[in-house]
């Protein structure tokens, strides 16, 4: 993703990952204002990758950068975070809304954040209702977010947790993990037990 910032001597528009402005020379990672716009970029990540998203928020909402789409793709980081993690279930509402917040930046901005929410599920911590699973599926169809299906999958994977129970979703995987495959009469019910319900509870589900 290619992230972009103003040069805080010339104003010209240069990618975060130059050394310097193309256009002046200015070294603008530690010169000015784009200096402390990166310096509170990094900040946010570390609180982002401590799992700190209340403290994300306010730390921006105390920043005079606040608008800007480097700190705004930070923001709705940690608003999909807490709308995860912090909830009893995921609210389609709200997931979607901070979806479409993003998507009103660049489409660069878009197809990261896409990528983030993909790699945060699942998780055995979350739960998705097949109401809110439907609601979010169309509205990523809708909007043509998710080309390659990859949100959609692990969207499918979390509900099915939340349909089937963990402890039935850790005895699946185990069961149907090559690594131990066992040739006995036993395993072999259970295992055929385990994705048959499995199957059928995905093919219930399928939209
Ligand atoms: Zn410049």
């Amino acid at each position: 993703m290619k992230e972009k910032l103003n040069c805080s001597t010339c104003n010209a528009i240069v990618e975060i990952t130059m050394l310097k402005c193309d256009y002046c020379g200015n070294n603008f990672r530690v010169n000015g204002k784009s200096a402390a716009l990166l310096k509170l970029k990094d900040v946010l990540e570390e609180m982002l990758i401590n799992f700190e998203p209340k403290e994300v928020i306010s730390c921006i909402n105390s920043s005079v950068y606040k608008e800007h789409p480097i700190i705004k793709f930070r923001l709705s980081k940690a608003e999909m975070l807490i709308c995860l993690f912090d909830s009893q279930n995921i609210d389609s509402q709200k997931f979607c809304d901070i979806i479409n917040r993003i998507s009103q930046d660049t489409f660069d901005y878009k197809a990261e954040f896409i990528n983030y929410i993909s790699l945060l599920l699942p998780s055995l911590h979350i739960s998705l209702y097949p109401e809110d699973y439907a609601n979010i599926l169309a509205f990523l169809r809708n909007r043509n977010l998710d080309h390659d299906s990859n949100l959609s999958n692990k969207l499918t994977e979390q509900v099915l947790i939340s349909e089937l129970g963990v402890k039935f979703m850790k005895e699946y995987l185990f069961y149907t993990n090559e690594k131990n495959y066992i040739n006995n009469l036993d395993f072999l019910k259970k295992k055929e037990y385990l994705e048959k319900r499995y199957n059928l509870k995905l093919t219930n589900l399928k939209f």
